[in-house]
């Protein structure tokens, strides 16, 4: 088979690999769809993302779909020409926050493309069953490897508990700013507004049911957002947003923080926290919401379709990563269809 492996910074090559082997709890997958993630951009660029280092050659990609092509002796769920969405996550099902379902904080987690495992850019993948949720007709592979980013929002509406009619502010209007616009409007938020300083993506934004977007680099937040808002969703990564978002919650709001910084520290009205009495939460991954985001896949509750802009074949994956870091004002999600 083929797989796209980054063999050192900005420098992927296809290699020939030899077909994995499913264990007995495991299913072989040929892989139909890959979506391009920050995260994969990061580890081509730079070799790491914080204390992740890059110290082979590493095959990247994360959020996919395909098909199972053969299953191990003891598999009972799914069974050859299933389609499947596959949970990059493998966490150890033995600790203490995998058995009180905070998998996603398993400190022995294996999840693919994270340094040493390797990811999806390649023709076959093998993965324990209990991490394949099989999709039904009428989502496509495309759509079912971005259940992936969509779960990151699903989880986080979730971890915020959006009740109905919350109003909500969304900073980054990027892939995961959007599955969290169309999440917690799933969850029934009410008006959501969203800010980015790319037309493009507050265009999309608007598609998918911003009730109102903003250009900061053309308008004050201050000047739309005067009470506060019950959540505000902060997924833009940037440190002088970051240190903003308390002042847009109201008192007893929430403030969610799901995009990574590229500094660990940064400053925070602490005094607003307290008198506003703001609850702060943390985002790493998701756990459990998997099969409920093929769900509202499904029954048209939410819009993969629209974060798609572009398509590569595996054999220019490097391509992929390259446009996709390069255009952020014309795309959204690439998807690489080994
Ligand atoms: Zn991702
Ligand atoms: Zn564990």
């Amino acid at each position: 088979m083929k797989a796209a492996v980054l063999e050192k910074v900005k420098k992927i090559s296809i290699e020939e690999r030899e077909i994995p082997k499913p264990k007995e709890d495991e299913v072989l997958v040929r892989i139909k769809s890959v979506g391009v993630c920050g995260s994969d951009i990061h580890y081509y660029n730079e070799g790491r993302i914080g204390s992740f280092v890059v110290e082979k050659p590493l095959v990247l990609g994360h959020e996919c779909a395909g098909e199972v092509v053969e299953i191990g002796s003891k598999v009972k769920t799914l069974k050859v020409g299933d389609r499947i969405a596959l949970e990059p996550g493998i966490p150890c099902r033995r600790c203490i926050y995998c058995k009180t379902g905070r998998y996603n904080l398993c400190p022995d987690v294996a999840f693919m493309a994270t340094p040493p495992i390797d990811g999806a850019f390649t023709e076959y993948i093998t993965h324990p069953e209990d991490f394949a949720f099989r999709l039904p007709d009428n989502v496509s592979f495309d759509e079912g490897a971005l259940i992936e980013p969509l779960s990151v929002g699903i989880y986080s509406a979730e971890r915020a508990i959006i009740r109905p009619e919350d109003t909500v502010l969304i900073f980054g209007a990027g892939p995961i700013g959007l599955v969290t616009l169309q999440a917690v409007k799933a969850y029934g938020a009410g008006q959501v507004f969203i800010v980015d300083i790319n037309d493009f993506r507050l265009s999309k934004a608007r598609e998918l049911g911003a009730d109102l977007v903003i250009n900061s680099s053309l308008e004050k937040v201050e000047d739309y957002i005067k009470d506060g808002v019950d959540v505000v969703f902060e997924a833009s990564g940037n440190s002088s947003v970051i240190s903003q978002t308390t002042k847009f919650a109201k008192r007893g709001g929430k403030v969610v923080f799901i995009g990574l910084a590229s500094e660990d520290y940064i400053g925070i009205n602490i005094n607003e926290i307290s008198s506003k009495e703001l609850d702060l939460l943390g985002i790493f991954r998701y756990a459990n919401v998997y099969k409920k985001a093929i769900d509202l896949l499904a029954r048209g509750k939410v819009d993969l379709k629209t974060l798609i802009t572009h398509r590569f074949p595996l054999e220019k994956t490097q391509e992929a990563l390259e446009f996709a870091d390069k255009n952020k004002d014309k795309c959204i999600k690439v998807i690489v269809n080994p």
